[in-house]
């Protein structure tokens, strides 16, 4: 491999692919590696729960969803916004449209067909895909090396290289987090892994876990410090997953860090005041039907909710109206454990923004940008993701066209 003229991406994730499109759309010669036989593995895992690719709502609120990095994404995404991923995608002839919470979809075509016509495109404009090629740091020249299927360590001699490695969840997708040990040992301050938008582990009685694993509390709240979030929640064999569990995750964990177990409130009737249960159980007493009967002519309660109280609450609780409308209410879970990482939708931790600069090329490196879950920020479910990653990989391939421009200058000057 010798060829100092082409520019080097590693990694053919979104925001791999997104750098390749910038910079060969600039006129520039690309070659883009990957570890995998093949590109954008995650990407089609997003693909089979929906693809759900950005968000619609107003771009203030937008960069809220990344918390304490939300005045750095303010500025990725003036660079790249959610509007733009979707003119860019309409370009490729991907229509989306906006589902009823306000999530972006790609409108009748699935995840594999747009992969394969962004690929199709970059190959036209001249990118060249080298798949089954593992980045292992540098040469001795600073050049990136690569382990190649052959066994060989290849150095390619690009002029500049841009990292787009993904975080650490589900690493049979490639995004194994491997590269993280080769930046640490440059000095670059990396924070460790963590899951993001997992599931939380409950240690349930045989008796619960056997008959309701798989079955959905429908409709609830949960609440967690000060954050909620309601929905549909899956109970499992470990614990409980889907949407609302995922969106209250990082805060769990980080709860978790100072005690297990931590508490995650449940509201099963969310849609009845306490007061208006408590009327409705002013009967209870003199009833002659069983709490279950009761519970499901009162107030409507069905579905596993009636059994995960008698998990949770003593007999002498559920005999107790008042007792019971609050548990109802704020049922407290422990929660023992988040679920690991290699499960997570997404990983917080990774490189820190101040290691990089505004264009995010790495001080300790120059030539060098990072893009995508590489970097340390984290987001909900709900297309923050995906458009966190095709941002930075937008603002890293402008940084690094600015910066090759800049080079060429002062070659110029000397
Ligand atoms: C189950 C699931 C569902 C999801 N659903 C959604 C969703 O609906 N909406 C959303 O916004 N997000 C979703 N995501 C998250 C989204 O897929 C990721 O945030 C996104 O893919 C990150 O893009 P990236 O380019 O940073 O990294 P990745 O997509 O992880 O790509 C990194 C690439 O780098 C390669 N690589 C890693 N190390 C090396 C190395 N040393 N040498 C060479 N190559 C290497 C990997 O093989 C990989 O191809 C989902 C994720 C999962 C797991």
């Amino acid at each position: 491999m010798q060829n100092d003229t082409r520019v080097a991406i590693v990694g053919c994730g979104p925001a791999g692919l997104m750098a390749a499109t910038v910079l060969s759309a600039a006129g520039l010669a690309v070659d883009i590696f990957d570890a995998k036989g093949s590109a954008g593995c995650k990407f089609l895992i997003a693909g089979r729960g929906g693809l759900n690719i950005t968000h619609s709502e107003p771009v203030e609120t937008f960069v809220n969803r990344y918390g304490d990095n939300a005045g750095i994404f303010k500025k990725i995404l003036a660079g790249f916004s959610p509007d733009d991923l979707r003119a860019w995608l309409r370009k490729l002839g991907v229509e989306t449209f906006v589902g009823s919470s306000g999530r972006v979809f790609p409108k009748e075509i699935k995840a594999p067909d747009i992969l394969k016509i962004l690929i199709e495109a970059l190959s036209r404009s001249g990118v060249v895909f080298h798949y089954r090629h593992r980045w292992q740091g540098f040469s001795q020249a600073g050049f990136p090396l690569f382990l190649a299927e052959s066994g060989e360590l290849l150095e390619f001699p690009a002029k500049t290289l841009l990292l787009a490695l993904g975080g650490a969840s589900w690493p049979q997708t490639g995004s194994d987090g491997s590269w993280a040990t080769l930046l640490s040992a440059k000095g670059i301050h990396l924070e460790p892994f963590r899951p993001a938008n997992c599931g939380l582990e409950v240690a349930w009685s045989e008796h619960f876990r056997s008959r309701f694993s798989g079955k959905p509390l429908k409709n609830v709240l949960l609440r967690c410090g000060d954050q909620q979030a309601n929905g549909d929640v899956m109970i499992t064999d470990y614990g409980l997953e889907g949407g609302p569990v995922y969106t209250l995750s990082s805060v769990m964990r980080e709860l978790l860090k100072k005690n297990s177990p931590a508490s995650l409130f449940l509201d099963l009737k969310r849609d009845l005041s306490l007061e208006y249960i408590l009327e409705k159980f002013s009967a209870y007493g003199r009833s002659k039907e069983s709490l279950a009967n009761f519970l499901r002519k009162t107030i409507h309660l069905t579905g596993p909710a009636y059994s995960l109280l008698r998990e949770i609450c003593s007999p002498e609780e559920l005999k107790k109206p008042a007792v019971l409308a609050g548990q109802l209410k704020n049922l407290r879970i422990p929660i023992n454990n988040t679920r690991p990482l290699a499960e997570a939708i997404s990983s917080a931790g990774g490189i820190t923004f101040p290691e990089v600069n505004d264009d995010l090329m790495l001080h300790k490196l120059p030539g060098v940008f990072v893009a995508g879950e590489m970097l340390d920020w984290e987001a909900p479910t709900g297309g923050y993701l995906l458009q966190g990653a095709f941002s930075t990989g937008y603002l890293a391939a402008q940084g690094l066209r600015k910066w090759l421009g800049k080079q060429a200058n002062s070659l110029q000057g000397n």
